[in-house]
């Protein structure tokens, strides 16, 4: 029997590798699809695959889609109280990928309301994992991640066994910068840093990934998902992305997961069942006969340690990295502030945090997002004053 989707980001690169599954339309029907403002992908994806709602982010598209959509029985809707409202309706399936913090509130809604919610949106896990991961208020909700190293530990997390688990490696590509010298990384362009060598992905996570802040999110996000000491996960560059992540017992030995840099692949294993898994092809020998691997350049790159100081400052700091994050690459992308300054802008902003002794008094979803804001807030003024 088909399952119901729902896709949080129909429209951006998630959404689209997930719909361009071969099999997707015989294993699902489509609940809703979810954009930010991309009325034409939106309104192309509804009248290919006819969800029972459409929704969209930004207010101003609503009459366009519902022009778009004129004759059908798909039931648009558009602003972000209505995206938490659908994701708060009940599916076998959520894939959470909307980009960035706006993707936080609606995942957090899902929980208790899906059976499974594939997570792509690693800010979610970052900024809520204390929410989303605790018991007593995820109660029924299974949260896979789609991200391919978290993904590639979970598959792997089922051939061995748990209880003999000493630490886990999430390779990195090392992005467009990996070559580049400290001093050349004072001139590079936002074009430069898009220039992703392994990855077709949205922007926010490309610059993520140049800067190594994507890295950082994913060392936080692993210590939810497999509830890890960061000291106990190691960070390798590895080029090629095709291991993907390699777990290491106590007795010895270690086991990685290699597969084609195809995002489809864990999309597929995070919302199908295991009886209907899509196919998809295999590596060659050819493939992978020059694998390299490399220690992480922490001076070049220092976002990671910052993460790792973000952990051990506790929630608040953790949220003031993703925050920092986000809005100094906003900035970035907006080319207001050059690619060290990013770094520049997140030190100041974890700084700051620890100054003030922010805390988190609640541990509920209306107090994390407040200081998440907050935390924004704070780094737009750090920004603002150092221009
Ligand atoms: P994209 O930028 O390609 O797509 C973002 C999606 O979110 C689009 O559908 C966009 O809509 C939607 N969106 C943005 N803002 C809002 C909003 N305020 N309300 C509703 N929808 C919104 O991003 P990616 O697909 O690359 O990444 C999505 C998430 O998945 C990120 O958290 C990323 O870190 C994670 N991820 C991505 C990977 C990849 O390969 N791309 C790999 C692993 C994780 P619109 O198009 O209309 O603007």
């Amino acid at each position: 029997m088909k399952k119901d989707l729902t896709i949080l980001g129909s429209t951006g690169s998630i959404g689209v590798n997930a719909l361009s599954i071969p099999t997707i339309e015989e294993n699902f029907s489509m609940l809703a699809f979810v954009a930010g403002k991309d009325v034409n992908t939106l309104s192309r994806q509804c009248l290919k695959f006819k969800p029972k709602y459409a929704v969209i982010s930004d207010t101003q598209m609503y009459g366009e889609l519902k022009k778009n959509l004129f004759g059908t029985k798909i039931e648009v809707k558009a602003g972000y109280d209505e995206i938490n409202e659908i994701a708060s309706k009940s599916s076998d399936v959520v894939l959470s990928a909307i980009s960035g913090s706006a993707g936080i509130e609606p995942t957090y809604q899902a929980i208790n309301r899906t059976e499974k919610l594939a997570i792509a949106n690693k800010e979610s896990i970052v900024v809520a994992g204390s929410l989303l991961f605790d018991k007593k208020i995820n109660k029924s909700t299974n949260i896979i991640p789609v991200d391919s190293e978290h993904n590639a530990i979970h598959k792997l997390l089922n051939y061995v066994n748990y209880k003999n688990l000493k630490t886990i490696t999430l390779t990195a590509s090392g992005g467009p910068f990996l070559n580049t010298s400290i001093k050349d990384l004072e001139n590079v362009t936002l074009e430069d840093a898009l220039k992703h060598p392994t990855w077709v992905m949205g922007k926010k996570i490309t610059i993520d990934s140049a800067a190594l802040i994507n890295k950082g999110l994913e060392l936080i996000e692993a210590t939810y998902l497999f509830n890890m000491s960061h000291k106990d996960i190691t960070i390798l560059v590895h080029p090629q992305s095709l291991i993907h992540a390699m777990v290491s017992m106590h007795d010895g030995t270690t086991v990685s997961l290699m597969s084609k840099a195809d995002m489809r692949i864990p999309i597929s294993d995070a919302i199908f069942d295991s009886d209907n898994a899509p196919i998809f092809g295999n590596l060659k020998t050819s493939d992978i006969r020059n694998l390299t691997f490399y220690d992480l350049d922490n001076e070049k790159f220092p976002t990671i340690n910052m993460a790792r100081e973000a952990i051990n400052d506790g929630v608040s700091s953790i949220i003031t990295y993703n925050a920092a994050s986000e809005v100094a690459v906003e900035n970035f992308i907006s080319k207001k502030i050059s690619f060290l300054d990013i770094y520049k802008v997140i030190k100041k902003s974890l700084d700051h945090n620890k100054k003030i002794k922010q805390k988190v008094l609640k541990n509920n979803i209306e107090h994390i997002l407040s200081l998440n804001q907050k935390a924004k807030d704070i780094t737009l003024t750090i920004i603002d004053e150092a221009l």
